[in-house]
């Protein structure tokens, strides 16, 4: 018996990282979703907590973040998921001043299943370069993704994390 194949079983899991520390930050994560879940090509299948967090880096004095992640399912390349992510912040009111500047919206591919990409123009590397070291990504992640595996590193989310913890909790008894 021949077995037919579903389209969607194409489609690619992918981590979004959501971040906002400029102006109504719980509408702006909201309306990102929206705008995510109402694409073409994009099914939203999680969404993690979303915690408030102290900004890490960039400008002195910068307000607290709302941080969370969200799982889809995707057709788009990883290409063209970045320029959707990158129309969405900018119907969104992302201005870019300076790096790592507060923002209204921050989509960050995170993992594109489990693929490994370095691309110079445009500029996208997947997984993100920072994800693994940053707590208010890989809490998220956690939450909605504990057993999923960081290509580069061969470790889990939940293994990331547990040794991520560890080590900022060794930095801050020091
Ligand atoms: P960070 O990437 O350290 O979280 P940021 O989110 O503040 O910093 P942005 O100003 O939003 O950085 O983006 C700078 C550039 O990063 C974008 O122009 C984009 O081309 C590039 N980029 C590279 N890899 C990724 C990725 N995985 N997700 C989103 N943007 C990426
Ligand atoms: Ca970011
Ligand atoms: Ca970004």
């Amino acid at each position: 018996m021949q077995k037919t194949t579903p389209n969607n079983t194409q489609d690619t899991t992918v981590y979004i990282g959501l971040g906002s520390n400029l102006g109504n930050r719980g509408a702006y994560i909201n309306k990102a979703l929206v705008l995510l879940g109402e694409s073409p090509g994009v099914k939203i299948t999680a969404v993690s907590s979303i915690m408030e967090t102290q900004p890490m880096g960039g400008p002195e004095n910068q307000a607290d973040y709302f941080n969370g992640v969200v799982e889809i399912t995707c057709s788009l390349s990883a290409i063209n998921l970045l320029f959707l992510l990158q129309s969405i912040e900018n119907r969104l009111d992302r201005v870019r001043h300076e790096h790592w500047g507060a923002r209204t919206i921050d989509l960050d591919l995170l993992l594109f299943g489990a693929e490994i990409l370095k691309i110079n123009d445009p500029n996208l590397v997947v997984p993100h370069p920072l994800m693994h070291k940053r707590l208010f990504t890989m809490v998220p992640m956690v939450e909605i993704a504990p057993k999923v595996i960081h290509p580069e590193l061969n470790q889990t989310m939940t293994e990331i994390h547990d040794q991520l913890l560890a080590e900022t909790q060794k930095a801050e008894s020091l």
